[in-house]
């Protein structure tokens, strides 16, 4: 125990020693500039830093400090890890995912050189997916490695190059190469005998003049992505750490409320994809990203990290459920042509007129005209309110509406004579409402009626002339005929009648087609009758593109014939063959016996240049009869008679 009174006076400050590292603390290269290195490159020039190769770092300092990620040995580190697979999929060390975490932790423990995590895709982890975002295969600008004696000490792997959208070097105009001018071989990302600069299968130096002449396509796209991608490379020490999809998404919706929905996109990118992005499903990947930024003239960088103004109202909320079944002019002149009504409709009114449930669709498209329909019918429906309606009038309406014929919507003839709802009617006018109610319902009821006789009209002028020429209705026909606006009244109160309308409607289609059909198929199988070889049933069926079992149930002799004559040509064929092969061990056996050689097995397959059959027991069988039918003895018999 420390006696405070003795030591308190004694303070020893801790000598001003810089941290020790386990390994070099090696300064990354290009970090904050379009040139950063990628971590894969960083480890190889740190193993040339100790003088070892790469795999001798990797396999004896790094991966036994690394944990497994999956399966059985999950969070503890493994011995005698496979090496293969490590290179295979190293390049996912530049990536956004679990294991470029571990790894960047690790070095920067090992080195305490801090911020390795710009030389991976990491501070984008947040915002751009890890699907096809990088290659598992090396590629380089020879012109960026350089001269080999000028340029090997700071030669380095670019991060830019591991992006599956790089395809060409922005710096230098020329497109990445990919395989090794010297030995012609394509090389992974980080390899056992990686080196800046070098080729890891032959070790030749790889900068230098490219090696193709410079007739290079048009690279303006490809230099333009990859202008793009360096962009982020360059931006990403000054990203937050919490950095993500917000003003992308609003950046999204802006352009989307700019174009009039996501339909204005539908050549670009599908509107599946946007509405995800937008309700924050899916994190974008790459290619998609730069595909939309190009579509909408703005850099990659100022889509993800800035707020673009596109000019309009920030205040309006981008609605979500609007749907575009119905075309835009469509809408505006049903809005137009009811905004210039005394009374305008009601917005679900005209929603449920033109084929909506809800008023979203018409109030994302056009708000102005909405709030101006709105606006105007609550001054007109309202002001008269105020001064109560005389009973007279009310009355005299409602006889009147008794009197016609159609069916009477209550509320809006209310509205019409300036009450809010019926229920302001009420108890006084009780017989009246009753009396509307009464008739709409009897009208209902005699439209039903009329339905059902229809249907059976139909199902029986369908029984009694199969081959009709006028057409059988369908169920959706009828009900519109009944004034009904979908065929779900018909079904779900003559389920019956509906089905066997249909039932009859399939059967007139199928005596109409079908015959033609049957006709076309029983061509085909009486021509397929004549030919020689007989063709097999699958073929068959296949040529005259129809169905197995309904061809066979259709034409059952016809069918079996041709499954007879097919298999009796394939039993001819498999006989014949078996009858060659045995002329063949016959010869062989003969010719043995000539040379006074035993006929064994393996010298009769010898013997014949290119035996019809593989099967040894098949063979051993031929043989067995061959040598019974030319009496040879077994083979120490043979040999004793010798
Ligand atoms: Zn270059
Ligand atoms: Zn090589």
């Amino acid at each position: 125990m420390h006696n405070r009174e003795v030591y308190g006076a004694l303070n020893p400050s801790r000598p001003d020693v810089t941290r020790r590292s386990y390994l070099y603390p090696l300064t990354p290269m290009g970090v904050g500039t379009a040139a950063v290195e990628s971590l894969t490159g960083y480890i190889s020039r740190l193993a040339a830093a100790h003088d070892v190769e790469t795999g001798i770092l990797v396999k004896h300092e790094l991966r036994p400090r690394i944990p497994c990620a999956r399966g059985a040995w999950a969070g503890r580190v493994r011995e005698n890890l496979p090496e293969y697979h490590f290179y295979v999929s190293a390049h996912t060390l530049n990536g956004v995912g679990a294991r470029a975490r571990l790894w960047v932790s690790l070095l920067e423990q090992l080195t305490c050189v801090t911020r390795l995590d710009l030389l991976t895709a990491l501070p984008w982890a947040r915002a751009i997916s890890c699907v096809h975002l990088l290659r598992p295969s090396r590629r380089w600008c020879p012109a960026c490695y350089g001269d080999e004696l000028s340029s090997a000490d700071s030669a380095h792997d670019r991060l830019l190059w591991t992006f599956q959208i790089v395809t060409a070097c922005p710096v230098h105009r020329l497109p990445l190469e990919s395989n090794c001018p010297f030995c012609g071989r394509g090389q992974y990302v980080l390899a056992y005998s990686s080196r800046p600069g070098y080729c890891s299968r032959c070790h030749r130096w790889l900068g230098g003049a490219p090696a193709g002449a410079c007739f290079h396509s048009d690279l303006t796209e490809q230099i333009e992505v990859a202008e793009m991608v360096e962009a982020l490379l360059a931006a990403g020490p000054t990203l937050s750490a919490h950095f993500g999809l917000d003003l992308f998404r609003e950046n999204v919706r802006g352009f989307v409320r700019s174009a009039g929905g996501c339909y204005g996109f539908h050549n670009v990118i599908s509107n599946l994809q946007l509405r995800r992005w937008v309700r924050r499903l899916v994190i974008p990947r790459m290619n998609s990203l730069v595909t939309f930024s190009r579509s909408q003239n703005v850099s990659l960088i100022r889509l993800l990290t800035e707020r673009i103004d596109r000019g309009d109202k920030p205040d309006q909320k981008c609605v979500r459920k609007a749907h575009y079944r119905i075309a835009s002019a469509v809408i505006e002149v049903a809005l137009k042509t009811a905004l210039q009504a005394a009374i305008p409709l009601s917005l679900p009114e005209i929603a449920n007129n033109l084929g909506y449930r809800s008023v979203a669709s018409l109030k994302f498209r056009y708000p102005a005209l909405c709030r101006e329909i709105a606006g105007k019918r609550r001054a007109e429906v309202r002001a008269p309110s105020k001064t109560p309606v005389p009973r007279e009038q009310i009355e005299k309406t409602l006889l009147e509406e008794l009197s016609k014929p159609g069916i009477t919507n209550l509320r809006a003839v209310m509205a019409s004579i300036g009450l809010r709802s019926p229920s302001r009617l009420g108890k006084d006018f009780r017989s009246l409402r009753l009396a509307i109610a009464a008739k709409n319902a009897a009208i209902k009821r005699r439209r039903l009626e009329t339905s059902k006789t229809a249907l059976i009209t139909a199902i029986e002028a369908a029984r009694v002339t199969p081959c009709n020429e006028t057409p059988i209705p369908t169920v959706a026909e009828v009900a519109q005929r009944m004034g009904f606006a979908t065929a779900e009244p018909l079904t779900s109160r003559f389920p019956e009648l509906t089905t066997e309308l249909q039932v009859c409607r399939r059967r007139a289609r199928w005596e109409k087609y079908g015959r033609r059909v049957n006709e076309r198929v029983r061509q085909g199988l009486i021509e397929a009758l004549r030919e020689f070889p007989p063709p097999s049933c699958a073929n068959i069926v296949r040529r005259l593109a129809g169905h197995f079992s309904q061809i066979r149930e259709t034409f059952p002799d016809l069918w079996r014939t041709l499954r007879q004559r097919y298999g009796e040509y394939v039993r001819d064929v498999h006989h014949a063959n078996r009858e060659a092969f045995a002329a063949q061990v016959h010869r062989a056996v003969t010719e043995l016996q000539r040379r006074g050689a035993y006929p064994t097995l393996r010298l009769v397959l010898a013997t014949i240049p290119q035996p019809k059959f593989r099967s040894m027991e098949l063979i051993a069988e031929t043989l067995r009869l061959v040598r019974h039918e030319l009496s040879i003895k077994p083979c120490e018999a043979y040999h004793s008679k010798k």
